[in-house]
Parts: C-alpha cells; structure tokens; sequence
C-alpha cells in the first residue's frame, strides 16, 4: 500500500482544521485513533491519530496490529 504511512504519526501543530494523517490525504478528520508504543511511551501517554471516514479502518488496523491502538473515537 503506497500511501500506508510507514513511520511514527506526525503532530500537525497550527492547523485550524485538524486533518487526517494518512500519507498525502488532506480530507478532514473525523475520527481519533488514539495509541500507545509500549517501547517508547510510559503508560501515562497517549498519542492521537487523527484520521478520515475514508482512511479510518486502514489506520486503525496499522495501529491495531502492532498492538498500539488504545482507543477509537468520533472527533
Ligand atoms: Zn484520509
């Protein structure tokens, strides 16, 4: 899958329009995938993935698989 995003999530700090995070997607987000990397994070973080209706489910598979996802929520 060319546009599976292949590193970490990014922030996207100063964005009026929270956007989603798949690889080349501009559609605003509708859903907040939030996760956890047990080696790099204590318990108490919690990273969110902000995704469309559209790259939703492929998202939360990626994190899902590698036992990341913590939580999925509307935005
Ligand atoms: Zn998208």
């Amino acid at each position: 899958m060319s546009d599976a995003p292949r590193d970490a999530p990014r922030d996207a700090p100063g964005e009026d329009v929270p956007r989603c995070s798949a690889k080349g997607c501009r559609a605003a987000a509708t859903v907040d995938l939030r996760w956890r990397n047990p080696k790099l994070h204590d318990a108490s973080r919690v990273k969110h993935w902000l995704a469309c209706d559209e790259h939703a489910d492929r998202l939360a598979d990626f994190l899902a698989v590698r036992g990341f996802l913590l939580a999925r929520a509307p935005m």
